[in-house]
């Protein structure tokens, strides 16, 4: 079984400054700092990290490259990662005294995929293998529709939601894996359980994981409902809790192993992440979730 992840790739520049810029304002900033990131990168590096192997589809331009060599270190497969000649995909981001931020976004490359980029990549893949896409990346509704025709199995991370996921055939979707946030944007409902209903109700040919942040996390099949708490930890950074709990998920499934110990694991796993400072480097690998004792 493969796993595809077509997503985002970004650089992101960081600002520190010691207050937003204000409208006509030249601010100096206190220092810069560049990242790679994209929620589809993250995402991959997680996969790669939680044991899977995994192929990167997506964009970047010729100041991206380095992007690509992240993913390489990371043991990512990036076969599909193609180089348009745009802008790399970029994120401007400020962060103020009290660690507040603001970002201004910018597509580039994400933004070059095309219905036929997406045939190009997705022939290589066939029946049973995964696919995982976030909202980042053009062309999504041409992505969803030709892997469902090839009989892949869709895994969404409906993030950033925008009204660009409420035009997508949801019901081609295998597996939606959301946090409250986005469960309560597509079914109007903040509760869990009710969530999950929704959801079900709505798509019912789908699965669906919703996290919830230190309450864990929960997971509907048809009238089936499997809960999972979280692991106690000190948190310190949450910033890729949801991208290592996605990771060590889907890692587990392309191990064939079974919903409650899949969601343990990647609850797990995510609790370490929380628990060390840091976005993509601090996903914990196989041996050390195995080693932890929670
Ligand atoms: P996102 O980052 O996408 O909003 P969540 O905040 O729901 O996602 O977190 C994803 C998963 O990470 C949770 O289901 C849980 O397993 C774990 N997690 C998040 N925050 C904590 C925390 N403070 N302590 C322990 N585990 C956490």
């Amino acid at each position: 079984m493969k796993i595809l992840n077509f997503g985002s790739l970004n650089i992101d520049w960081v600002y520190n400054v010691d207050h937003f810029v204000k409208p006509g304002e030249t601010l100096s900033a206190l220092s810069v700092d560049r990242f790679c990131g994209g929620k589809g990168l993250n995402q991959s590096v997680a996969l790669s990290k939680a044991g899977a192997s995994v192929f990167h589809g997506g964009g970047i331009g010729s100041d991206g490259r380095f992007l690509r060599e992240r993913l390489l270190e990371s043991k990512v497969d990036v076969t599909y990662v193609k180089e348009f000649d745009v802008p790399t995909g970029n994120a401007f981001i400020q962060v103020d005294k009290t660690g507040q931020n603001c970002i201004v976004l910018f597509g580039g490359a994400n933004q070059e995929i095309t219905r036929e980029y997406a045939k190009e990549v997705i022939k290589n893949f066939q029946e049973g293998d995964i696919l995982v896409l976030q909202n980042e990346i053009s062309a999504l509704n041409d992505i969803v529709e030709l892997a469902y025709e090839n009989g892949l199995q869709i895994v969404l991370n409906p993030s950033p939601m925008n009204e660009k996921i409420l035009e997508l055939d949801l019901n081609k979707i295998t597996y939606f894996m959301m946090n409250e946030i986005e469960g309560e944007a597509i079914t109007g409902s903040s509760e869990p359980d009710i969530i999950l209903d929704k959801m079900i109700e709505k798509y019912p040919e789908s699965k669906v994981v919703l996290t919830l942040g230190d309450k864990g996390a929960r997971y509907a099949e048809g009238s089936k409902r499997i809960a999972c708490g979280s692991y106690e930890v000190k948190a310190v950074d949450t910033t890729s809790a949801g991208d290592t709990f996605t990771g060590y998920f889907i890692a587990a499934l392309a191990e064939n192993m079974e919903i409650q110990k899949a969601m343990d694991r990647a609850s797990k796993a995510a609790a370490l992440a929380v628990s060390v400072k840091g976005a993509s480097n601090s996903i914990p690998l196989p041996e050390e979730v195995d080693a932890c004792r929670l």
